[in-house]
């Protein structure tokens, strides 16, 4: 997602701190409490503009939403859309997914979203890729045991790589779409990237995987 310079961004996060929390951290286990309620916590990794997780949030607004997102000048303008729709169940955090764990408790998230994440084709960027393993690890210790992780993409050669990266892992593969929009989800909220590639005829490939399969 192209980055452009914002320099009013710094005061906006200063000024939005309710909105975009700063040191994630010391919510550990009490994310609950900053949203004041004991709805479940779901967290998308890469929120990018903002739009999924405000579509979400308006969706199921029993659930609180929380959006990871690294760069500063993307976040700011997820921020304003949060701000414009008035919803009262996210909050975002410019944070790099990386620290996941520093971020929530063991089993504190029910649902984990990666939607259309960067794919890192080169091999040595490998550990780059938001379903590489060492994220699976970070995922799984965050996740509640039913939890689940939900991943949609345009690109064939990441879908592969993770539905790979997932088996290895031993995770349970409960949903495997490989042309997400041929048959209409009236569930199925868009990303900006969804639109983009879907609107240019590309399929939109979906997995749903678990952990722990019981
Ligand atoms: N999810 C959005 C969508 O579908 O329209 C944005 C997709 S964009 C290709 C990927 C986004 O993930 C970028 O905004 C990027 O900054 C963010 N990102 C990449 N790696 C990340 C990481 N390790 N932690 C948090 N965000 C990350």
């Amino acid at each position: 997602m192209r980055q452009r310079n914002k320099p009013w961004a710094d005061d906006f996060l200063q000024e939005n701190t309710h909105l975009v929390i700063p040191n994630p951290s010391e919510h550990k286990n009490k994310w609950q409490e900053v949203f004041g309620n004991n709805n479940p916590i779901h967290v998308e990794i890469g929120t990018g503009k903002g739009q999924f997780i405000v579509g979400m949030a308006k969706q199921y607004p029993n659930i609180n939403f929380i959006g990871i997102e690294l760069a500063k000048s993307i976040i700011v303008t997820a921020a304003q859309k949060v701000q414009e729709s008035g919803q009262q169940n996210i909050r975002l955090i410019q944070e790099n997914a990386e620290n996941l764990n520093e971020i929530f408790e063991t089993n504190e998230v029910s649902t984990i979203y990666l939607n259309f994440s960067d794919p890192w084709p080169k091999n040595r960027h490998e550990k780059r890729r938001l379903t590489s393993r060492a994220f699976l690890e970070r995922y799984e210790n965050v996740l509640d045991p039913d939890g689940e992780l939900i991943f949609k993409t345009d690109n064939r050669g990441l879908f592969e790589y993770s539905l790979v990266s997932f088996s290895e892992y031993e995770m349970l593969l409960q949903e495997i779409n490989l042309d997400l929009h041929k048959i209409q989800d009236p569930e199925n909220v868009m990303t900006e990237y969804e639109e983009k590639f879907s609107a240019k005829g590309q399929p939109i490939y979906r997995c749903k995987a678990v952990f722990r399969g019981e």
